[in-house]
């Protein structure tokens, strides 16, 4: 994160907090993006989401004082949650990694507990929101961003605004169909052939065990014959070394995101299209991570209308984890400065 001594720091402030099965971030960011406090906190979604809610406000206020800023230059919160939810209602509904949270008004008890107006968005659209802020994405009008975690996640962000759709399920960018085949793969959802059934970090594991159960030789298979599990980082580490199975199955996961990304180019017609998330093989300062971002880039090539190819940027995410809490601080800063027509998500 980009972090700013109050000395330097540009008034007035937005609080993002950004709600994952694991933890809680909230940072205090200024009117550039920059982050001026930030704090963590394990979700621990048994407790219940009050608590959470509570923990939420008193964590706020110690940014505040540490921060040495007044709670009066606190101008609004955003708020991201993983979905299910009801974004227009505030409304989390049944997310499936917070099991202990069942419909709440989360972003009401958030604004009562804080007594400041809370914007309430999907955490994939702010992190979204986040790149196109201060991000890759930061000289760019629309941007599609794909997040590669255990997931598919995705963020489409037109003209400043996060594309949530009529039942907030917009930007469900893991779920297009890339595979119609009879024996396409299930997705987490049930149905088959979906991006996030081949692109997931789930997904590069998968492929990767079924080579190795059908005998194909690989440094990955000292791994499974010790007992241990193989992850999204111990297939980048053998491709990194020149393992060949590896190697492909960072090459697939390339050209099956550029199937799922072909899609979004052709409905949106983006200015660029973001890849996020943990599973980046390196990012862009890596020879493993350029390897890949070159592949999705000729694969797209190979795909796409020469008019969407040649104008449309392919880039990593360059806020890695922290892109959720700022996105949310940047959509109420959006709301702050555009709040003589009040948007539905704001309470
Ligand atoms: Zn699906």
């Amino acid at each position: 994160m980009e972090t700013v001594t109050l000395d330097n720091a540009t008034p007035p402030f937005f609080v993002g907090v950004d709600v994952g099965g694991t933890s809680i971030k909230i940072g205090i960011v200024d009117d550039n993006g920059r982050t001026i406090g930030y704090s963590s906190f394990p979700t621990e979604d048994q407790a219940g989401v009050s608590i959470a809610v509570e923990r939420m406000k008193q964590t706020i206020d110690a940014l505040v004082t540490s921060s040495t800023i007044s709670y009066e230059s606190v101008a609004a919160i955003g708020l991201g949650t993983p979905g299910t939810m009801d974004i227009p209602r505030g409304m989390i509904l049944e997310p499936p990694n917070l099991p202990g949270w069942r419909n709440f008004p989360i972003r009401d008890e958030l604004k009562n507990a804080c007594q400041k107006p809370v914007i309430y968005a999907n955490d994939a659209g702010a992190a979204a929101f986040g790149e196109f802020w201060i991000g890759s994405g930061r000289k760019h009008d629309s941007i599609v961003m794909l997040t590669l975690g255990t997931g598919v996640g995705g963020g489409i962000i037109i003209d400043g605004n996060s594309i949530d759709g009529e039942n907030s399920h917009g930007s469900e960018c893991g779920h297009v169909t890339i595979d119609s085949s009879p024996d396409a793969r299930v997705c987490s959802c049930g149905i088959p052939g979906h991006l996030e059934a081949y692109a997931s970090a789930t997904a590069i594991v998968k492929r990767c065990e079924e080579s190795l159960f059908a005998g194909e030789t690989s440094s990955l298979a000292n791994i499974l014959a010790k007992g241990e599990k193989i992850s999204g980082l111990t297939i980048a580490k053998a491709a990194e070394s020149g393992d060949q199975l590896a190697l492909n199955l960072v090459i697939d996961t390339a050209d099956y995101l550029a199937r799922g990304m072909a899609i979004f180019m052709h409905t949106i017609d983006p200015s660029a299209v973001i890849i996020g998330g943990a599973m980046n093989f390196g990012g862009a300062n890596h020879p493993l991570g350029k390897t890949f971002l070159e592949r999705v880039r000729t694969s797209v090539n190979k795909i796409v209308l020469p008019i969407c190819a040649q104008n449309t940027l392919i880039e990593f995410a360059s806020l890695s984890g922290d892109a959720g809490y700022i996105g949310a601080a940047g959509m109420a800063r959006e709301y702050h400065y555009k709040n003589d027509v009040k948007p539905a998500s704001l309470s």
